[in-house]
């Protein structure tokens, strides 16, 4: 085995250096100001095309957009990867809020092209299609085109662009901003800590029950003493959104997340509809862990509680040791590919406050490499979204061949490989573990996010939808907030909860993502769907790999349906497909509640 030290750091100044005081940076975004400024004046003289004779310059107008949005993505990412590291780093918000800006202005002028372009006459259409240069494109204009009739004119789409700025992102800002200044204080082996909130979610699978106990109140405590503001921040973004949908004439707020992930309602539906069919087991799951862990029933406080102390703890370079020895069975190409990222600092792991929470993964599109931001502290769970982290590295990777406007997949199947790498990692831990105990353990570990997708995911996407309902005829308060939440806790985890976490929606950043709406059920889509992949992987062995690329690489240029029954040759809007990967989960909690029975 290799003895060597994988950087706990990343490498940023690869791409720009000097952080976020960056000379480098500042000419980088002045080059692509510019770039934007000429773009936008293109596109004022361009006129809708009368014939197949504009196709080159569509094709030139689009080569210049993909250019641009290679830039302000590289600048995106570098702004996502500052704000994550550091919170304090006031800089960093200078750069996000000049990255966000240049967005918005290339969005309306791009926004514009698109317009224009669509109005093209069906006949002429097809023409551009047939076009050599084209050609290429014709998933992403014919959905360019469809999107653009449903919008509002140029002019009314370009003010809304420009009017997010501040009146969308903006709030997405404060809510960082805001949870920045958070700290809570809790005592650990004896010792009062001051930690930030991402470290004070890491505690919550601590081994000591009081731990657990005093993280889960102090937290609540937290938001709830801040629950004005984050209903501030929160009702804010949905009635952005609204206002929006309604001004366009859209009156189901499930429009643009589903045609984001490109996927059909009657999916969507069939996959809640087989989970809920499904809550049975993981209820008695949920009362088995409760009874092994001394309780009479399950609390909010527990559910991440490790049920064995035999869970060992793996040092950053060992858990990087058995993601790559796990990686290679199922592929050369994967294994090499995350063996280079450790190797050439394309992690941030290191465990130290002032981060921010939870994990991401981001690329670097104009240098061809991806950074990955988490907080390891050694747990398997830690290696798993690792894991998580480099399969969504690996998608990017893996699409290099397709041309870049070809490689903007929906975040429904960017969780496919992310979640393959995360089941291999999990998996290979179940097997490899060296007593029944420890077994146990790992196996609680995946069916935790079985309970994840399933339960606490569905309460994000019930609670989110009802708040939107009710967002339409007005202000939200926190309070409301707080019964909407408790609700969607009690459906999704069908009762197996004494207690709730009514601040969730305050702390679940997810629902402040200004990004793309409804940032939840595209998660339990990735994990699902992943299984049915998973599953002819096992089936397969390492000879899948280049057949996995494949269907990674189609993942930005067709429907999800259309890339299921390509690839998998399924149907899934029909709830068997999503049963197929749900029985999978289940036989995972019997096994469990079998392994730790008598
Ligand atoms: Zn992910």
């Amino acid at each position: 085995m290799s003895t060597a030290t994988y950087p706990e750091t990343w490498d940023l100044d690869v791409f720009f250096k000097g952080g976020s005081e960056s000379d480098e940076l500042q000419q980088h975004l002045r080059t692509y100001e510019g770039k934007i400024e000429v773009f936008a004046k293109k596109v004022e003289q361009f006129n809708t095309p009368e014939s197949s004779d504009s196709s080159y310059l569509v094709y030139q107008h689009i080569q210049e957009a993909k250019g641009i949005m290679m830039g302000i993505s590289q600048a995106g990412a570098f702004a996502s990867c500052l704000e994550a590291q550091d919170m304090n780093d006031t800089g960093a918000g200078v750069v996000r809020g000049k990255v966000t800006s240049m967005a918005a202005e290339f969005g309306s002028a791009f926004q514009a092209f698109q317009q224009k372009l669509a109005k093209t006459e069906d006949q002429v259409w097809d023409s551009l299609l047939e076009d050599e240069g084209l050609k290429e494109y014709t998933f992403i204009m014919t959905e360019w085109r469809e999107a653009a009739k449903d919008k509002l004119s140029e002019a009314e789409e370009g003010l809304i662009s420009a009017l997010s700025v501040d009146g969308y992102h903006g709030w997405g800002q404060m809510y960082n901003a805001l949870v920045s200044e958070m700290s809570i204080e809790i005592e650990v082996d004896g010792e009062v800590k001051k930690l930030s909130v991402g470290q004070a979610n890491n505690l919550r699978s601590h081994e000591n029950p009081q731990v657990r106990e005093e993280v889960h109140q102090k937290l609540e405590e937290a938001w709830s003493k801040n629950e004005n503001l984050f209903a501030q921040t929160l009702n804010h973004l949905g009635g952005y959104r609204l206002a929006k949908y309604k001004k366009r004439g859209w009156d189901d707020f499930m429009k643009e997340p589903l045609e984001y992930n490109r996927m059909k309602p009657e999916t969507l539906d069939a996959m809640w509809g087989a989970i809920s069919k499904s809550k049975d087991v993981f209820v008695k799951y949920l009362d088995h862990k409760a009874k092994l862990l001394g309780l009479e029933k399950m609390s909010w406080a527990h559910i991440g509680a490790p049920i064995s102390e035999s869970v060992k703890k793996l040092s950053y370079d060992e858990g990087a040791a058995f993601i790559l020895k796990h990686f290679k069975k199922f592929g050369p190409e994967m294994a090499a590919f995350a063996e280079k990222a450790f190797e050439e600092g394309w992690i941030e792991a290191e465990d130290r406050s002032g981060k921010r929470p939870g994990g991401f993964c981001t690329g670097f599109p104009l240098s061809e490499q991806s950074r990955i931001f988490m907080t390891y502290s050694g747990s398997m769970s830690n290696v798993a979204t690792l894991a998580h982290e480099l399969g969504h590295a690996f998608h990017t990777y893996a699409l290099r061949p397709m041309d870049p406007l070809n490689r903007r997949y929906a975040m429904n199947v960017a969780e496919t490989a992310s979640t393959f790498a995360e089941m291999i990692v999990s998996d290979a831990a179940v097997k490899e573990a060296d007593s029944k105990d420890e077994q146990a353990a790992l196996l609680e570990d995946k069916v935790s996010r079985s309970i994840a997708f399933f339960m606490n995911i569905h309460s994000r996407f019930i609670f989110e939808q009802r708040f939107y309902e009710e967002r339409k005829e007005g202000f939200v308060t926190a309070k409301r907030l707080n019964e909407l939440t408790t609700q969607a806790q009690n459906e999704a985890y069908g009762g197996a909860v004494t207690d709730n976490e009514p601040h969730f929606w305050a702390s679940k950043l997810h629902f402040h993502i200004t990004g793309v709406p409804f940032y939840n059920f595209p998660y339990t889509f990735g994990y699902l769907f992943s299984l049915s992949v998973y599953a002819r992987a096992l089936e397969e062995g390492t000879a899948y790999e280049e057949k996995y690329m494949a269907l990674l690489r189609d993942t930005a240029v067709m429907t999800t349906e259309e890339l299921a029954m390509k690839h998998l040759g399924e149907d899934i809007t029909t709830e068997a497909f999503w049963m197929k990967g749900i029985d999978l989960c289940i036989q995972d909690a019997e096994e469990f509640i079998r392994l730790t029975s008598g």
